[in-house]
């Protein structure tokens, strides 16, 4: 039977009514005769709330100590989670991090993960039973609890996807994948069909917050297809996988400094996009203060600004 993990973000687990869309998912999937592994972020802004509640008690937090209470978020969702499929008939089961056999490094608040020891994961799945793992947190060799650093839960299921040898993991969230720019600055943005794990790389570290950093590395490393989807309509979203034809631009990300990186396999032989940056550069005036380029990425670091007007400019050079 095939395994697969099913990942929801914290927007999508953030109330009552979320998460019974959400188990109504995980059942449909569950119906498909497949083994399910969920994992899960905290509720909404509850990781917010914790790190503002703790910098009221103390400015010189303890990492060890922000661990042991992030980690508590997720806690709560997977529990409930549970709660709730229980309640609907089917038979489920809620792990933390540490129940689950992820092993990190020490670093408190940023550790990575080390191994996973899928025992009890497997034991709990040959049961048929729908299992509910807490993302964002593990346990190191002192036994304590270690975040994985904000956003980790991406990273969480795809690792754990990685020790099951998942056939797919699924990122639910409340976007629909991945889109050639940021969709809430510039307005005809297209959404992705298809990424490679590279460029997704590119992506992140550019500064994307469409996935956590080292999710896309493990999924290119273990071969693990990641999908992202909404959860809150049936569109396709964006698989990131290792396929991918050469010579398409895939992505524009700016960060607030005025860097503006463009991601797509190839993009250092296509020539005419290379052009349409250098005639909006004429255009707009514009003075390089540093240009970079890689197999799947152009970086550029200009020394004006870079308004809305001109990234608009250089995204419709990738449409
Ligand atoms: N709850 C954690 C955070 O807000 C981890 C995650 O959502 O991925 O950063
Ligand atoms: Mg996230």
């Amino acid at each position: 039977m095939d395994t697969i993990v099913m990942k929801f973000g914290g927007s999508s687990v953030a109330d009552n009514e979320r998460l019974k869309l959400v188990a109504n998912k995980i059942i449909d999937m569950y119906n498909k005769d497949k083994n399910i592994v969920v994992v899960l972020s905290a509720q909404g802004k509850t990781t917010d709330n914790l790190i503002s509640e703790a910098l009221e008690l103390s400015k010189n937090t303890k990492d060890r100590e922000m661990d042991m209470l992030l980690s508590s978020g997720e806690q709560i969702s997977i529990a409930k989670l549970s709660i709730l499929l229980n309640e609907m008939g089917y038979k489920s089961i809620s792990l933390t991090g540490w129940q689950a056999g992820i092993l990190t490094s020490n670093t408190n608040q940023n550790a990575i993960i080390k191994n996973i020891d899928t025992t009890r994961i497997l034991k709990e799945l040959e049961d048929r039973k729908i299992v509910i793992i807490a993302g964002f947190q593990g346990f190191n060799e002192n036994l304590d609890i270690t975040t994985l650093g904000r956003g980790g839960s991406d990273t969480s299921a795809v690792a754990i996807a990685a020790a099951l040898n998942a056939k797919e993991c699924y990122i639910f969230s409340d976007v629909d994948g991945v889109y050639t720019a940021d969709p809430n600055k510039i307005e005809n943005a297209k959404k992705l069909s298809a990424l490679s794990y590279s460029e997704m790389m590119e992506i992140s570290s550019e500064g994307a917050k469409v996935l956590h950093n080292r999710c896309a590395e493990i999924g290119d490393k273990f071969k693990i297809p990641i999908i992202t989807k909404s959860t809150f309509n049936n569109k396709a979203g964006t698989i990131i996988t290792d396929i991918i034809e050469e010579n398409t631009i895939k992505s524009i990300v700016k960060k607030d400094v005025s860097r503006v990186s463009i991601i797509g396999n190839g993009i250092i032989r296509n020539v005419d996009f290379i052009k349409g940056i250098i005639d909006i550069v004429t255009e707009y005036k514009l003075e390089m203060l540093e240009f970079n380029v890689s197999e799947s990425k152009i970086s550029i670091d200009f020394k004006n600004l870079i308004d809305k007007e001109i990234l608009e400019r250089f995204h419709s050079i990738i449409l």
